[in-house]
């Protein structure tokens, strides 16, 4: 393909995407495709072409083989895992860092890429209101890097807080360093680490864990402390741990789990925390922490619990639920001084398109002195001055993507206030969800709120006596009320693609749409 040829498969292409974006916010493909598993193979050449195809051959197989199989995330009916807000500025950035392809491990293989990463993660580590202990610039020597995923961040943190565990051991029984003994030390406490999370973390701390090679437990919570670690949980399980002989060096902490959003109260969890000072504390914020952006997130209201004066009071509060886990943040940012990393992911909620989760660490030093392995041709008098940042230290990979560019250019298209105007609204939506649910006769009868609403989810199941009610309405006048919703939901639109004023339009489509969606009578009817 030449430039001319590209140039027309490139604009051709373009349209084909709009197209797209515009039929899924049209709700003309149904989330689900209707294909059955091996539906490609039979439509495909069984090997490669031998001879060159053109842009003319290939572009209409997107429509006729690829978009039938696709599930379409970016539909506003798409209610599964966390939102996938792509954007065209996103859309943008990934073309510019394709056609630069440079794995730029070092800095010197694109200081352009390094510094750019540098600079919006500076940029992103104040618009969230995250300590400055996390920037480049701190003195303590922090920073942020772009990872492919939350698991990629969260398995190389594991790996330097494993590092970094071991070594203090050692340092502290005063080893040398390198010496046999401290290999062996190293080798009989390798043996007995584990990592812990709450039995509501996601799922990459214990897949972090087999790959840190390192064991794993689950800190128990329940529904009265709406799933959220409670200390005295956190404390047995540690007091556990040591009593079978570990050594517990990390510890992942939740600000919005998978399941239900909850949140991890640090504030209380943190004078536990500080009896065991060589564990790594992480805050997995995969989805919510882009919440932070806006200052209720990131300092809500003073309302740090009961609970804490229990504690400060001396009055145990072991019989006391977490009344009202008030977040990981109720005292501001402040409290995120007191952990070693922090990650979130851009491309579930903050407007860039996949992938782009930003790690933080307070201490870069952790992540090099653990991953950093410079053989010959890496080394370059750039790395020696010390002046730059090579991420490859940073990471697993030694290649790297330009990531930056797309959340430089979302960044700048919406501006701060518009990545907020994002959050308001979805969190909208969610409220409006659970309005629904809670206050709504149809949503009263047939559904029951299972945790708080939080950020933008609402969970909520079908009530245990619902399917007795919603079978005898299934024969009701109300039937046909509920055939009414279906069809008004069904010219609605909804799309992170445009301006914010028809992004507002999309969300609150989005919002009756989602309370529709769920509420739909008849529909639940049928699936039960
Ligand atoms: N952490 C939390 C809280 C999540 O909800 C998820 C995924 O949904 C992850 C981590 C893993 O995210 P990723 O797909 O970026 O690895």
């Amino acid at each position: 393909m030449d430039a001319d040829e590209f140039r027309k498969a490139a604009h051709a292409a373009i349209e084909d995407i709009i197209q797209y974006n515009t039929n899924v916010a049209n709700n003309t493909h149904p989330v689900l495709p209707s294909i059955k598993p091996g539906y490609l193979a039979p439509q495909l050449p069984k090997a490669a072409p031998e001879h060159p195809q053109s842009w003319q051959d290939i572009q209409p197989d997107i429509t006729s083989k690829i978009i039938p199989g696709l599930t379409h995330w970016q539909s506003p009916n798409f209610m599964a895992f966390f939102p996938a807000c792509a954007t065209y500025p996103s859309i943008l950035g990934e073309m510019y860092s394709s056609a630069f392809t440079a794995p730029a491990f070092n800095w010197l293989c694109s200081p352009a890429c390094t510094e750019l990463e540098t600079i919006v993660l500076d940029w992103l580590a104040d618009a969230l209101h995250l300590p400055t202990d996390f920037r480049s610039d701190s003195p303590g020597g922090g920073g942020g890097v772009i990872q492919g995923s939350a698991s990629e961040a969260i398995v190389t943190i594991m790996v330097a807080a494993r590092e970094r565990y071991l070594h203090r051991k050692c340092d502290a029984e005063g080893l040398p360093n390198p010496s046999p003994e401290r290999d062996a030390r190293i080798a009989g406490l390798r043996s007995k680490l584990v990592a812990l999370s709450s039995d509501q973390a996601h799922s990459s701390t214990a897949k972090g864990a087999i790959i840190a090679g390192t064991f794993h437990r689950t800190v128990k919570t329940s529904f009265e402390d709406e799933l959220a670690v409670h200390p005295d949980a956190l404390e047995a399980t540690l007091r556990k741990c040591i009593a079978d002989g570990l050594e517990p060096y990390y510890i992942t902490l939740s600000y919005g789990t998978t399941s239900t959003c909850a949140q991890d109260p640090l504030h209380l969890l943190a004078p536990v925390l500080q009896n065991y000072p060589d564990i790594w504390i992480h805050i997995d914020a995969a989805y919510a922490g882009t919440a932070l952006v806006c200052p209720e997130y990131a300092n809500p209201p003073e309302g740090a619990s009961s609970t804490t004066e229990a504690m400060t009071n001396g009055t145990s509060p072991s019989s006391q639920p977490l009344q009202k886990p008030t977040g990981l943040l109720p005292q501001g940012p402040s409290i995120l001084c007191q952990v070693d990393s922090f990650n979130t992911n851009m491309h579930k909620w903050l407007l860039v398109s996949f992938d782009a989760s930003l790690l933080y660490v307070r201490s870069r030093r952790d992540l090099t002195s653990a991953l950093s392995v410079s053989p010959a041709y890496l080394q370059n008098k750039h790395t020696d001055s010390g002046l730059v940042t090579d991420y490859r230290d940073w990471q697993i990979p030694l290649g790297r993507r330009f990531r930056a560019l797309k959340i430089w250019f979302v960044v700048r298209s919406y501006g701060i206030e518009g990545l907020r105007a994002h959050i308001r609204r979805t969190v909208r939506v969610g409220e409006h969800c659970a309005k629904l649910v809670t206050e709504s006769k149809d949503g009263k009868e047939l559904f029951e709120l299972v945790t708080k609403p939080a950020f933008g989810l609402t969970c909520f199941r079908i009530r245990p006596d619902a399917i007795p009610r919603a079978l005898v309405r299934r024969s009701s006048a109300l039937d046909a009320n509920s055939t009414e919703n279906v069809e008004t939901e069904s010219t609605m639109n909804g799309s992170p693609f445009g301006t914010v004023e028809q992004q507002d339009e999309v969300a609150q489509n989005q919002s009756k749409q989602q309370s529709l969606t769920k509420m739909q009578p008849t529909q639940a009817a049928e699936d039960l």
